[in-house]
């Protein structure tokens, strides 16, 4: 049986989940969401999913018709009444219904909506031989558009840029910001070694506070490494020891190339294996 799933309040089946052709989400992409995971039953840093998630929220003026508290009890409801314990999770909150002009004052009732299921991965392989990835000419918005700290529905950007990257035969392309700096990937933020200490591009270069990235960087500490957030560009990744990018669902990934340049030796680091061990013990273990 396939999970329920969550809108506004009620579970729903997957054939009967559906929401108003007339949803801003739907016509504009106006709305917000996370993805989650969940290990053994766990939900991986909740806490810190559904503060991004209000946050997001609070950045295009939506407000959530719910607590944080209450919204963090519907992830977990959701995913017990599933039976789930290994799973990715979407939770997704939409401007709600309104006229086809632009005006979010005219749209009613946000749409809450979680879905519960199975995660898809990386093939494994990817993970002993790495990534190769392509520099996308499609860049990160500006943060005066969408900031892209913003998680919103609004993915055109990462999408085109994705398909640049399918198109050159990679499942992920690095985005550069509006300056030209190196941003992030589509779905993922990035790191590179260098001489032992680890370096990823800072908030302000216009990327995704990502939850794994936060985790990493805290493991990474703890492991003994110099973590420095910086102003990070393509020379930084061409000439790099080691890189490799985090999210929730890549967890830490190795990058063995980029625009065609092998990267370090060409094959996963070892600081990179240690960090991707050392996750799995955070995300497996009880201090998560
Ligand atoms: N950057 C972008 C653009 C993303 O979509 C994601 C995935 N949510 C990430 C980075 C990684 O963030 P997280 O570790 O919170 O999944």
């Amino acid at each position: 049986m396939s999970p329920k799933v969550y809108i506004g309040g009620k579970l729903y089946e997957k054939s009967e989940a559906k929401v108003s052709v007339f949803d801003h989400g739907l016509l504009y992409g106006d709305g917000v969401f996370e993805g989650i995971r969940a290990y053994s039953g766990r939900v991986f840093r909740l806490k810190q999913h559904v503060d991004r998630l209000y946050d997001s929220a609070v950045a295009i003026h939506l407000q959530i018709p719910m607590t944080r508290d209450a919204m963090a009890a519907a992830i977990t409801d959701t995913l017990a009444h599933n039976k789930l314990t290994n799973a990715y999770i979407r939770v997704v909150v939409t401007r709600g219904a309104g006229s086809l002009g632009l005006d979010p004052r005219k749209t009613t009732d946000p749409q809450v909506i979680i879905i519960t299921d199975a995660i898809s991965l990386y093939p494994e392989e990817l993970y002993e031989h790495g990534l190769k990835i392509i520099t996308a000419a499609t860049i990160r918005s500006h943060p005066n558009t969408v900031n892209p700290r913003v998680k919103s529905l609004n993915y055109l950007n990462n999408i085109l840029a994705k398909m640049e990257g399918a198109n050159a035969g990679c499942l992920e392309a690095l985005m550069l910001n509006h300056k030209g700096d190196v941003a992030e990937c589509t779905g993922d933020n990035i790191f590179i070694v260098r001489k032992g200490e680890i370096h990823t591009p800072s908030i302000d270069s216009g990327i995704l506070e990502g939850i794994t990235r936060d985790a990493v960087i805290e493991l990474a500490c703890e492991a003994g490494y110099k973590v420095v957030e910086r102003t990070m560009d393509r020379y930084d990744v061409y000439t790099a020891d080691e890189c490799f990018l985090t999210g929730t669902a890549a967890e830490v990934i190795p990058v063995v190339e980029c625009d065609g340049r092998p990267l370090g030796t060409g094959s996963p680091g070892p600081i990179t294996k240690e960090l991707l061990k050392r996750f799995h013990e955070l995300v497996h273990g009880e201090r998560s």
